[in-house]
């Protein structure tokens, strides 16, 4: 089990208000410690936990570097020279590729068969915990995120996507998930919104257990519950530096300081920036993602499940009154928003399953969105002390982040408050990329 490298705690400033810093600061304040939390926006989830699919994984969580990524990374290159990738799941920008390289390596190195099945039962473990924790503050918190526990569809329309899938279902239930694969009929049966690409489809995975949820309304309310509970937030501030003196840490922002007994750095893609002065490297990219969320208004046979269709990549899920549509993976830096290609990628996204919705879609009225994953180079997320005492990390969680950030919290919260974690967070320690 980790121990804590700092004298008992009161006081911790947490950076970012994504979903990571959020529920790091709220198990904190639960532990009765003084909280303070930073964020260079204005106000909570303005980075990767806006827009995100909205799934709540519980079982297959696997790390990107699957075998074979090499080569959907010479793919998604060539996408990017073609000038075709803004239609593509995947791209990889020339640019961006001498700042990929110590990155790239060490995420090649991990997309072995032996290391992608281990981790995906470590994420899985630790995404189970969260979504459990999630229910439970909504609950008590009195929360409401059009969150559905229908389950999740994993749809296929060729036999051997189908079956390899299936295989790796099959392999983390053993461990302690749950599965039933669907044929099409039974596909059909569950899921009558697919009804009009009945002949395309050959059947899917069915996830009883995950869960779905908009991460932004989550966000948004928690922070009103923080507030009441005394968490104090300070948006518009960029932190630019971080020291620590071996007992207290000294927090500097572009208007002012904190000092603090210890530090959270949950800064998403900035993490690594912001605790490289400290001699902590952190092995993190951007993957930037997209999403549109499209009213349904009365559309009588509106999908009741998450769906993620294998064939392109990407999801739809129903959230509320709004159907999430989310995908693409673009290594292409940290540029913000999305161009009007991307919109209509994901719009047909949409037409690929259901025709005659997505003609009533007018892309650019649904609050179109691009956020950068911080992904992690092995598939794990980083949720630990550092080598500087009274500085913590809690980032790297990827296209997952959503689906594990209260299980991080809590652990991560347990562990500076001097409680043992209920979850251990030794297959998440930064000490494994030394
Ligand atoms: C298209 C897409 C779809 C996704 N779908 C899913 C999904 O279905 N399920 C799932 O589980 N996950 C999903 N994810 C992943 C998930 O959204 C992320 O893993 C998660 O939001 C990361 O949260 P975070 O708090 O680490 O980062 P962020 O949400 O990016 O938060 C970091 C915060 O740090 C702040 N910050 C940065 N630098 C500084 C600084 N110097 N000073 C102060 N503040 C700073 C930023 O303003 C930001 O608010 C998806 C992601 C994308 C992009």
């Amino acid at each position: 089990m980790e121990v804590c490298r700092c004298n008992a705690v009161k006081s911790v400033i947490v950076v970012g208000a994504g979903v990571i810093g959020l529920l790091t600061a709220y198990f904190l304040r639960q532990h009765g410690l003084d909280v303070i939390v930073v964020d260079s926006e204005s106000g909570p989830a303005q980075g990767a936990s806006y827009g995100n699919g909205g799934y709540l994984q519980t079982a297959v969580t696997d790390p990107w570097n699957a075998p074979g990524v090499v080569q959907l990374f010479a793919k998604a290159w060539l996408n990017g020279l073609s000038g075709r990738g803004d239609n593509s799941a995947f791209l990889t920008r020339t640019s961006a590729l001498p700042g990929l390289l110590g990155w790239g390596l060490k995420f090649l190195k991990h997309a072995n068969l032996q290391t992608y099945l281990s981790h995906t039962v470590k994420n899985m473990h630790l995404a189970q915990y969260s979504v459990r924790l999630i229910k439970k503050i909504a609950g008590q918190e009195s929360i409401s995120f059009s969150q559905s526990d229908a389950g999740a569809l994993i749809i296929y329309k060729d036999e051997k996507g189908l079956s390899g899938y299936a295989d790796i279902a099959k392999h983390v239930a053993e461990k302690g998930s749950r599965f039933e694969l669907l044929d099409r009929d039974a596909l059909l049966q569950k899921e009558p919104s697919l009804r009009s690409i009945a002949e395309e489809l050959v059947g899917a995975v069915y996830f009883p257990d995950d869960y779905a949820g908009n991460c932004r309304e989550f966000c948004e309310q928690l922070v009103t519950v923080m507030e009441r509970q005394g968490v104090e937030f300070e948006f518009n501030r960029r932190v630019s530096g971080i020291s620590s003196n071996g007992n207290a840490v000294d927090v500097r922002t572009d208007s002012g300081r904190h000092v603090a007994d210890a530090v959270v750095v949950a800064a998403g893609n900035f993490s690594k920036q912001l605790i490289r002065p400290l001699g902590v490297k952190l092995p993190i990219a951007p993957a930037k993602g997209f999403s549109i969320s499209v009213p349904m208004g009365d559309w009588p046979d509106r999908p009741r499940h998450t769906i993620v269709d294998m064939s392109q990549h990407a999801g739809v899920n129903p959230l509320g009154d709004v159907l999430r549509v989310a995908g693409a993976a673009e290594f292409a830096g940290m540029k913000p928003g999305i161009g009007k290609a991307r919109i209509e990628y994901l719009v047909g996204l949409v037409k690929e399953l259901f025709a005659e919705f997505a003609d009533t879609i007018e892309g650019e009225t649904c609050d179109p969105w691009g956020g950068h994953r911080p992904l992690s180079a092995d598939g794990l997320p980083m949720v630990s002390a550092t080598h500087i005492d009274n500085v913590f990390v809690n980032t790297g969680h990827g296209g997952m982040g959503w689906s594990q950030s209260a299980g991080s919290g809590k652990a991560l919260a347990d562990l500076i408050a001097g409680i043992a974690p209920e979850f251990g967070l030794s297959d998440f320690s930064i000490e494994r990329f030394n």
